[in-house]
């Protein structure tokens, strides 16, 4: 039923408001009486931000049930951060609460103390000019609003009982203390929030709207795919401390919020970790960085090479040496200015070739050799195969060389901790002793200290 001569809802009123007012508008004590007949059940706990019962009280005061639950509960905000804003519709407009907490999705873990009840001594002088009674602001409770943006000032934070109807303090002679430039930037940032989903302007997109990781993206913040958290971390924790003097993100939320798109947390975190974001310089983009002074280097070995070949140079690999470029570099640059460069094969001459030759003989490495005689490693590998059994007598050369060192390490290891057992020693030079094990296994088990017995004596 609807009751007669039942006051109006006032501007930003939140619905415990309303019912702590129409409790002191029928003269009515008892605090059940008046839950049964706004919410049809007692008791009720109504919250502040996400009350309970709403069509009821919609009914019972004449109201239309969308202006209530989008006017005046947090429900726009929060249906915005939840897994199924229906379901969280429906357990507010229902009597029972058992939904409310699962629908919500929004754990109170680390942000307890920002909830109870909060108001505005400024408000409260207001609104008793205007309407001779102060009341409840909804803009005035949500989680992470410690200040009134109309006034700039702090809020004063009072516990409230959910279950019984009270008003705000009349009167308050504190003409209140003036709030931090972040703590109101913050403020304003939560209530957009909740205005842009309550008149849900599509249109609306501003930086936030994409999220923590739309804006690390905008301020240059990825290596990648990774964020540097520690930096992160330190830019929530000093401003979390600022605003609310306790840190109200742990690492472990940050790092969902912005990895996980199926990440659910009560509004404010994500909010908060916005705030932060859009406060962080935008860093500098290194990598334009890098290849402008990239580019300049490149530019300055061009002249470089450029001039050696106007000096009349015109052999590829001293010039490669000079300006400490690869050959094909200043090959292409010969090619792009149209100078003849000496062509590598000219300088094999049969001298050459036998001296490619000894050093393989003596298994002196490719790379060097194609270092000492300034070919490539593939010329050097071309002699090696042209002379029969070279390539072998390397491999040989190789696995004896290999041998004396696997030796070389189990001897010094042994004669260093004569102590270790087989397994010890296998341990201490797995490579060496895998490599003599499999190449060399006679000499390794005659020198290795005789087998433990197992059996217990
Ligand atoms: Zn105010």
């Amino acid at each position: 039923m609807t009751y007669e001569f039942v006051p109006p809802i006032y501007p930003d009123e939140t619905i415990y408001s309303y019912a702590a007012r129409l409790h002191v508008y029928w003269a009515e004590k008892n605090h059940r009486k008046t839950a049964k007949r706004l919410f049809g059940k007692a008791p009720i706990n109504i919250d502040q931000r996400l009350p309970l019962g709403i069509e009821h009280i919609a009914r019972a005061t004449g109201n239309e049930v969308d202006t209530l639950l989008q006017h005046h509960t947090f429900y726009p905000l929060f249906s915005g951060f939840v897994s199924c804003p229906i379901a969280l519709k429906e357990a507010m407009l229902s009597k029972s609460g058992k939904n409310l907490a699962n629908a919500s999705s929004v754990a109170q873990a680390g942000i307890a103390s920002l909830g109870g009840s909060r108001y505005c001594p400024l408000c409260i002088e207001r609104d008793k000019l205007q309407y001779g009674i102060a009341y409840w602001h909804l803009s005035h409770q949500l989680q992470g609003v410690t200040c009134c943006t109309t006034h700039d000032v702090e809020l004063v934070q009072v516990e409230q009982c959910t279950r019984k109807f009270e008003l705000p303090p009349q009167q308050d002679e504190s003409n209140g203390v003036i709030a931090s430039k972040d703590a109101l930037r913050l403020a304003r940032l939560l209530l957009r929030f909740n205005s842009d989903f309550e008149f849900n302007i599509p249109d609306c997109r501003e930086d936030y709207w994409g999220g923590p990781s739309e804006l690390l993206r905008l301020k240059n913040q990825y290596r990648g795919q990774n964020v540097d958290m520690a930096v992160l971390m330190e830019a929530v924790n000093l401003l979390s401390e600022k605003v609310f003097n306790f840190r109200i993100l742990s690492e472990n939320v940050v790092f969902n919020l912005i990895h996980c798109t199926d990440y659910y947390c009560h509004p404010t975190k994500h909010i908060f970790l916005c705030f932060v974001l859009d406060l962080l310089s935008v860093r500098q983009p290194e990598t334009s960085v890098n290849r402008d002074l990239h580019n300049q280097i490149l530019e300055r070995d061009r002249f470089k090479t450029i001039g050696y070949y106007q000096l009349g140079i015109n052999q590829l690999r001293p010039t490669s040496r000079e300006v400490n470029r690869s050959v094909n570099y200043v090959k292409s640059i010969a090619r792009q200015i149209g100078v003849k460069y000496q062509k590598r094969t000219k300088f094999i001459t049969p001298d050459i070739e036998a001296r490619i030759i000894a050093k393989a003989k003596a298994g002196v490495h490719r790379q060097t050799i194609a270092y000492e005689e300034g070919v490539s490693v593939s010329t050097v590998e071309l002699f090696i195969n042209g002379v029969l059994g070279l390539s072998e007598k390397r491999r040989n050369l190789r696995k004896e060389s290999r041998r004396k060192d696997a030796r070389q390490s189990l001897l010094n290891t042994m004669s260093n901790l004569p102590e270790l057992t087989r397994k010890n020693i296998k341990k201490a030079i797995y490579a060496d002793y895998m490599w003599l094990y499999r190449h060399d296994k006679t000499w390794l088990y005659q020198t290795l200290p005789a087998a433990r017995n197992r059996t217990k004596l």
